[in-house]
């Protein structure tokens, strides 16, 4: 068989994205030899794209902010779905963890008395996101770098050696988690340039992935997000969580096709600009949900006056939650009053001077200057839904981040489920990221220094060949019949991309989500003969054949889930079931696979590769319900836990 290098780690976490790069630090302070693998260049991660902010309820700009006004819009905004004591941790702890990242060397915007500036976003009742401009990411990315060079720093004067104890693979794909019985033993791994196959050895694996909208036509993701981790744990054994709760972001660009995605930050909206209809209407007026009408400004000069006293007005529905703002621009686009390029108008131009554009919203002046000539500080941008964000992912404890059902096993980020709910409020991922990045770290790193030597996992010989043949398989591959051409994995991923977009898309419909478990069915068997030429030295067609198998089960889990749930909440509208409804409010759907050897094998059209539960969530601790009013609750909860 393949010849496969070794290395022994303690901790390996996969993804070095803010969870990831957290993860690692914490994991190697706690003393754990800590390896960090990504696909990417070190650095190019989605949260380096993150724009807007950093939710953290600091008080800085309202001191009317804290903890617990920061859970109440989580929760109302994932509506009431999110797993409770996650959304609990996030919110107490996302402040220390932005002073955190100031004592590493970050540096945010200021108040005029010299606080960390704090910025309005949909949902969020306070000024709440600290920012850098909307270039928020970067800053978290270089500041979690710069924390790694300087403990590999102190690690050189200790031992000699940079990597003794905190080492990066950069441009290194992981393709399964290996196991010990029901244990972590290590990843396996290829090298994207040599493709040299390597395996890391480890009692504790953190997942660090993050999204999974590549497997959608217009998405905000970049290349990197074929929902691996989600895949690596399901192969694992672990369940996935609620991946019916895909976040469709209002606002990507709709024009040239060449950029239909790229993201609009909210920012824009939390900044003072306006959504207005062919016909000049700010439309947003007629969209605000019974739930969220105390909250929100009945006419525009209210909205207005909100940007500077935001203690005597309500706040423009332009800054509802994403999934009603999104589900709006969708229905005036189909009433026929969208913008030429099926967008609706996003307009800053008339809000503010040229040179406050120029300053809070850099990137999104030169983004549509280079990449679509518009001066959006002389006219208006053109924007629809984009597929942004997966709210569902890898089911986990909430206190340690440990994933359900397999030892060893941790997840954080973006790829974990639950956080969130049904809908993710802006800002709350980059702090997500940031908590809950720590605790998988600290906890992985306390797990991985209890096994003594004798008892540490072993990694098998059997799943190591497996690994490496089914890697190696689409350099053999043939077509149905006997000398006939493989399927080209750039067709499939299209078609795909297509199935997702057209049929479990932002509004979705029973018989069209059956239709696209037949076609996901029929994409699974063809993506077994998809096949590529050339060699393993950097070879794209290649590292997509092998992304494919994780699209594929990620898509079904989604579209599984989505024609499960016979509801409408946050990122999933059901034409046929538009309304929320309190039953559904306690049940979680868990997917796994099914087959538990790990195998691939079920191409089964109707049973498919999940096999999909209803669980009833843990009620919603006593203390934190005294948060919310009453008549609140009722709009929410099922009957018999309001009588609980
Ligand atoms: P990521 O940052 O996505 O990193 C994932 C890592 O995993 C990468 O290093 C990748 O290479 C690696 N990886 C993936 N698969 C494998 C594999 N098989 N093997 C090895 N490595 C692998 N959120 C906010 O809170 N505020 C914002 O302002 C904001 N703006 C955004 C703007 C854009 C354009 C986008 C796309 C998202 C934005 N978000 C924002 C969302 C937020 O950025 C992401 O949810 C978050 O950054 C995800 O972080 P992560 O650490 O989970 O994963």
């Amino acid at each position: 068989m393949a010849e496969v290098e070794r290395q022994q780690w303690d901790v390996v976490v996969v993804g070095a994205g803010g969870a990831g790069l957290r993860a690692a630090i914490e994991a190697r302070e706690q003393g754990a030899r800590t390896a960090v693998i990504c696909k990417s260049l070190f650095g190019k991660a989605h949260t380096v794209m993150a724009e807007g902010g950093i939710a953290a309820s600091m008080g800085n700009v309202n001191s009317g902010d804290n903890w617990q006004v920061h859970f109440r819009d989580t929760l109302r905004g994932g509506k009431f779905l999110n797993q409770w004591r996650m959304a609990e941790l996030h919110a107490r702890e996302a402040p220390d963890r932005v002073w955190e990242l100031e004592t590493w060397g970050a540096l945010f915007d200021r108040t005029p008395d010299g606080r960390i500036s704090q910025r309005n976003f949909g949902g969020h009742e306070y000024p709440r996101l600290a920012h850098v401009g909307d270039r928020t990411g970067l800053e978290l990315i270089r500041t979690l770098q710069q924390k790694i060079v300087s403990l590999q720093q102190e690690d050189f004067r200790e031992h000699g050696d940079y990597e003794a104890r905190l080492k990066v693979f950069q441009e290194c794909t992981v393709t399964r988690v290996l196991k010990d019985g029901d244990r972590v033993s290590g990843t396996f791994c290829y090298d994207r340039e040599s493709g040299r196959f390597f395996v890391l050895e480890a009692p504790a694996v953190v997942l660090a992935t993050g999204g999974i909208g590549k497997s959608f036509k217009v998405t905000s993701n970049s290349w990197e997000y074929t929902g691996d981790g989600h895949a690596l744990a399901l192969l694992a054994g672990a369940p996935l969580l609620n991946m019916e709760f895909v976040q469709f972001h209002p606002t990507g660009m709709v024009w040239p096709p060449s950029v239909k995605g790229i993201l609009v930050t909210e920012s824009v909206r939390g900044d003072g600009g306006v959504l207005r209809n062919s016909e000049g209407k700010r439309f947003m007026f007629d969209y605000v949900p019974d739930v969220f009408k105390a909250k929100y400004a009945q006419s525009e000069e209210e909205g207005d006056r909100w940007y500077d006293d935001p203690d005597h007005n309500r706040r423009p529905p332009e800054l509802l939650p994403r999934d009603e703002v999104a589900r709006a621009i969708n229905a005036e686009v189909k009433a026929g009053r969208g913008s030429p390029h099926g967008g609706v108008f996003l307009d800053v131009s008339t809000r503010m001077p040229a040179e406050v554009i120029k300053r809070r919203l850099p990137s999104m002046y030169h983004q549509f200057k280079e990449l679509a000539d518009v001066d959006i500080t002389a006219e208006a941008m053109e924007v629809g839904p984009t597929c942004h964000y997966v709210m569902g992912g890898i089911a986990v404890d909430s206190d340690t981040a440990a994933a359900r059902e397999v030892t060893g096993l941790y997840a954080a980020g973006e790829v974990a489920g639950g956080m969130h709910g049904s809908n993710r409020l802006g800002g709350n991922s980059l702090s997500d990221l940031l908590v809950f990045g720590r605790r998988a770290g600290l906890h992985a790193a306390r797990y991985a220094a209890g096994p003594g030597a004798d008892d540490r996992p072993r990694v098998d010989e059997v799943q190591v060949d497996t690994a490496a043949a089914e890697a190696l398989r689409p350099f053999s591959a043939e077509g149905p019949e006997d000398g006939s051409t493989p399927e080209n994995p750039y067709t499939l991923h299209q078609e795909l991309q297509q199935t997702m977009n057209d049929l479990v898309g932002i509004i979705r419909r029973e018989a069209e989500m059956a239709q696209a478990l037949e076609k996901l069915a029929e994409l699974r068997v063809r993506a077994r003969r998809a096949g590529v030429e050339g060699h393993r030295q950097f070879n794209p067609g290649w590292h997509l054949a092998l992304d494919l198998r994780n699209m594929l089960l990620v898509s079904e889990c989604v579209a599984r889930a989505a024609l499960e749930r016979t509801e409408s909440r946050g990122g999933h509208t059901r034409e046929d079931h538009p309304a929320m409804d309190r039953e559904w409010r306690r049940a979680n759907l868990l997917c796994r696979l099914a087959d538990p050897t790990g195998g691939l094998a079920a191409t089964d059209a109707v049973r498919g590769q999940i096999d999909l539960v209803r669980v009833t969530t843990e009620p919603i601790r006593p203390d934190l319900l005294a948060l919310f009013e009453k008549e609140e609750l009722v709009k929410y909860l099922a009957e018999e836990e309001l009588y609980e």
